[in-house]
């Protein structure tokens, strides 16, 4: 059984032919995988890349009903074809559940593995967290949604309206942060603070760094 098959072969029929292959067998596709993962950065692999993803970008039958059926190995390697993410069939990876796996395919569950909150993450229903599928208010930056594997490596900045988070750069890049007074001190203190305006919520609340949760 080849990596392509099981990016584009029928749910239950791959499913059938993983269960009786052997284990060395199984872990020799998710490496092959992970390699193709891990060099995307370097620019190498990428064609092989591009061609699997649009395999699974491709196909309409990846519901519930079929997911219930696949293999773990094989919502693996989809799951890690969708989301670019190594860590997905990374022998390191502790073993993540079916439902999650599915779940993330779904776009219902976060792709960061240390998060992976049910999403709408925190039961948000702003308009951001309901249209943009795959987004998660709990780990990623509103601006550029990605997260941060390690997640103090980075600084982020967090909006006291609505709660939600961006990286520092980001938000500056963006002109989401300007310098204007801090309506909650004194007049006439003479002291100018940076101030982050979210774009959705237009209000200027107090700049707190700290990281996200
Ligand atoms: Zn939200
Ligand atoms: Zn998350
Ligand atoms: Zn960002
Ligand atoms: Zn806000």
């Amino acid at each position: 059984l080849a990596l392509r098959e099981v990016a584009v072969g029928k749910v239950d029929l791959v499913a059938k032919k993983l269960k009786n292959t052997p284990v060395k067998q199984l872990v020799e596709i998710k490496s092959e995988l992970w390699l193709i993962l891990e060099g995307i950065n370097g620019c190498r692999h990428i064609d092989e890349f591009l061609y699997l993803q649009g395999l699974v970008q491709g196909r309409r039958d990846l519901t519930p009903a079929t997911l219930r059926m696949a293999h773990l190995v094989q919502l693996q390697v989809l799951v890690a074809i969708k989301t670019r993410n190594p860590g997905f069939v990374d022998s390191a990876t502790v073993d993540i559940p079916h439902s999650h796996l599915a779940e993330v395919l779904l776009n219902k569950r976060c792709w960061n593995i240390a998060c992976r909150s049910a999403l709408p993450a925190k039961d948000c229903r702003c308009s951001i967290c309901v249209s943009r599928s795959g987004f998660c208010c709990s780990c990623m930056c509103i601006v550029c949604n990605q997260f941060d594997p390690q997640s103090n490596s980075c600084r982020w900045i967090g909006c006291d309206d609505c709660r939600h988070w961006s990286h520092t750069d980001c938000a500056i890049r963006d002109g989401h942060v300007r310098a204007g007074p801090n309506p909650n001190r004194a007049e006439g203190s003479g002291y100018v603070e940076m101030l982050w305006a979210m774009w959705r919520c237009f209000i200027g609340a107090n700049l707190a760094i700290a990281l996200p949760r």
